[in-house]
């Protein structure tokens, strides 16, 4: 890659409209540049609920969730960016995808970022590669990683296609754990890739006790994906799960949160009280979760809801009876365990 090719990459349609001055109309701005390497074949990892997979190979390539992702030219791209970003943007995310030569691109268009020097953090989504790798995201000016294990367990991540294995993702997570420290690491987990509510917590305590913090998605059922039969989990149960993620990362342990009566999971007593007390505090679970300014505006839901991710302070203030009710609702039921 010496720079005389064209290269080409993605950008969700709500940064490059930012950019561009596009009027296209945006209920909610993005805080982070989002870019999407590009290939036009997608990727090719097996991963049933991606649009970009193989395996739903029969599906527009320009869009990622409910979003779509036009194509640009490295360059021009750049130009607008260097013209406006620090003013728009807050973060830059590169999402790569599985392809020839994919990491010595990634590598390249981080380093493009870092010629241009506007001193913006820059998160690299990318799935597992080696440590050596990871040192040089760190010196081009790399500050998070993010990791798509998108599966709450070793079983939903055979099940869904993905790529290597889980204990590679994990050993990953590790690695980058040792290179970026300490909760600089983002694992994006799906709800609703037809996961048992336990096996999202568990693996959520488990991640973030090894250091690594939780970006939470809600599965985008679109038809004509292979994973369209599992459907959207319920808004219930995405309250619960974001809850959860607070309270781990506030070092609640599991065993804290809930107790097991007659083969249920419910939420102890002392933690309903605590969220109930001080629900202002607790509804922020409710806002896009991930690097810090990554907001993903309608990546999971149409704008006319149901609201899985709340894109920002503004809309959460005017949900907030709404938001309130289905987060105290959802932490006073028990969970069925083992269905
Ligand atoms: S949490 Fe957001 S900014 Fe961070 S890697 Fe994931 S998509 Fe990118």
């Amino acid at each position: 890659m010496d720079g005389r090719e064209k290269i080409y990459i993605r950008t969700s349609i709500g940064t490059l409209a930012l950019l561009k001055k596009e009027s296209i109309r945006m209920f909610e701005k993005p805080y982070t540049a989002y870019i999407l390497q590009y290939s036009d074949k997608g990727c090719s990892g097996n991963c049933i609920f991606c649009i970009q997979s193989r395996v739903n190979s029969g599906l527009r390539k320009d869009m990622l969730a409910r979003i779509s992702w036009p194509k640009i030219e490295l360059r021009e791209f750049l130009h607008f960016l260097e013209k406006k970003g620090k003013r728009l943007f807050k973060r830059i995310c590169i999402q790569s995808v599985i392809k020839n030569e994919f990491i010595e691109e990634i590598i390249y268009i981080v380093k493009k970022f870092e010629e241009l020097g506007l001193d913006i953090p820059v998160s690299v989504a990318i799935t597992p590669v080696d440590k050596d790798i990871l040192y040089k995201l760190r010196s081009l000016g790399v500050d998070r990683i993010g990791v798509g294990l998108d599966a709450a367990s070793p079983r939903i991540f055979k099940l869904v296609g993905k790529p290597y294995t889980w204990n590679k993702y994990i050993n990953f997570i590790k690695d980058s754990l040792d290179v970026f420290g300490y909760r600089r690491v983002v694992v994006h987990l799906i709800a609703g890739l037809g996961e048992r509510e336990q096996e999202l917590y568990r693996v959520m305590e488990n991640l973030i006790s090894l250091g690594a913090d939780i970006a939470l998605f809600a599965h985008t059922p679109l038809p004509k994906l292979k994973s369209y039969p599992l459907g959207r989990p319920s808004i219930e149960y995405y309250r619960r799960a974001q809850i959860v993620r607070t309270l781990l990362l506030k070092g609640y342990r599991l065993n804290e949160i809930f107790y097991v009566r007659e083969n249920r999971l419910c939420f102890r007593e002392d933690i309903v009280d605590e969220v109930r007390e001080a629900i202002d505090l607790y509804m922020l679970s409710t806002l896009t979760s991930g690097c810090p300014w990554c907001n993903r505006p309608y990546y999971n839901e149409s704008p006319r809801g149901p609201f899985y991710n709340i894109p920002s302070t503004k809309m959460l203030e005017n949900l907030k009876n709404t938001i309130a009710k289905e987060v105290l609702e959802a932490i006073s039921k028990c969970i069925e365990l083992n269905q």
